[in-house]
């Protein structure tokens, strides 16, 4: 069987636990945003795909959902120490050697893909890591400057660790996207898809940003599988994270319904054949097959639980 997993960064990441469960024998792609991608202190930085890698990889902090297990922080207080800007981003020790082998691959001419594929060799992830393109798109937030009251793009990390999303969003820009393709192997793996799943990843800067890349969601569409969504919206809130503030900002009720409907039914233009919702919500979401599952991961075996609910909705 062969699944291709829609990824974010920590949602993204357990889901895709919970498939390899489920699936041992299955070959799994997962397509992982790169819009959370930044250059800090000369490093070329890919938050989500890193937790992708380093959760199946068994290397994650468990408790932070992000990072590396037993890290330690002696450059970032380095760092701080000369000032050097900026000091808001959570760069560990462990984790500036994957930031330090990409940024030289990179810089000697490697496509991310190629780069994400040699780093994927020591944490052998089992599964296949692609980024969405090899081409640089980073999400930028237009928020009002609390000082001059104008308009103005921040990066998205910016915003979502420095000022912890407090910012009112008002648009979510996906800079360079003109200019970006899917990444090899992208296309292929979703027209050999036996199910195409969307983790429960935030739906406006991971699912959203991945599908924006041109000639994706098309892919994804033309895809002979059944495409099947997880809510990542339980009881009117997202389950981890800030999620809710960037629903609204792209009109998008912050519900599993609301989402269910942006994402929309595949047989009216949408992308969904079916939406997994957690067994407490209802949505009405027409043209499409919904589900109520359990949907909290909060330990292996219903993690995999919900996965297998995943893959019987794509078999049907
Ligand atoms: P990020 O890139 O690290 O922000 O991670 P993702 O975009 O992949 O996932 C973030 C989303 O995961 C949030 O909107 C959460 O609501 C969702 N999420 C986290 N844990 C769970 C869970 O146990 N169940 C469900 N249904 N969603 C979850
Ligand atoms: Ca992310």
């Amino acid at each position: 069987m062969r699944i291709v997993v829609v990824a974010g960064g920590i949602g993204g990441a357990r889901f895709l636990t919970g498939v390899r469960s489920a699936a041992p024998r299955a070959d799994i792609t997962a397509v992982v945003n790169t819009g959370d991608d930044v250059t800090l202190h000369g490093l070329r930085i890919c938050p989500d795909l890193d937790s992708v890698m380093y959760t199946l990889g068994d290397g994650i902090d468990p408790e932070r959902g992000w990072g590396r297990r037993g890290e330690s922080w002696v450059v970032k207080d380095e760092l701080a120490a000369y000032g050097a800007e900026p000091t808001w981003f959570g760069l560990g020790d462990r984790d500036l050697a994957t930031h330090l082998v990409r940024t030289r691959m990179l810089d000697a001419g490697y496509p991310l893909s190629e780069v994400t594929l040699a780093l994927a060799e020591r944490w052998q992830p089992g599964v296949t890591l692609l980024p969405m393109s090899d081409q640089r798109v980073e999400t930028h937030v237009v928020v009002t400057d609390p000082d001059t009251g104008r308009p103005q793009a921040i990066h998205f990390q910016e915003w979502w660790i420095r000022h912890r999303a407090a910012l009112d969003p008002s648009a979510f820009v996906q800079v360079g996207v003109e200019d970006a393709r899917p990444a090899p192997g992208v296309g292929e793996a979703f027209a050999s898809a036996d199910a195409v799943l969307l983790a429960p990843s935030n739906p406006v800067v991971s699912v959203g940003t991945v599908l924006g890349v041109p000639g994706l969601r098309e892919a994804l569409l033309a895809s002979p599988a059944r495409v099947v969504g997880v809510s990542p919206v339980v009881g009117g809130a997202p389950v981890r994270g800030m999620a809710d503030r960037c629903l609204p900002a792209i009109g998008v009720e912050v519900s599993a319904e609301g989402v269910g409907r942006h994402y929309g039914a595949r047989s009216a233009g949408g992308l969904l054949d079916s939406w997994l919702v957690h067994e407490t919500d209802a949505a009405d979401v027409p043209g499409v097959d919904v589900r109520r599952v359990p949907l909290l991961m909060t330990d292996p075996a219903t993690t995999q639980a919900m996965a297998e609910a995943a893959l019987n909705a794509a078999r049907a």
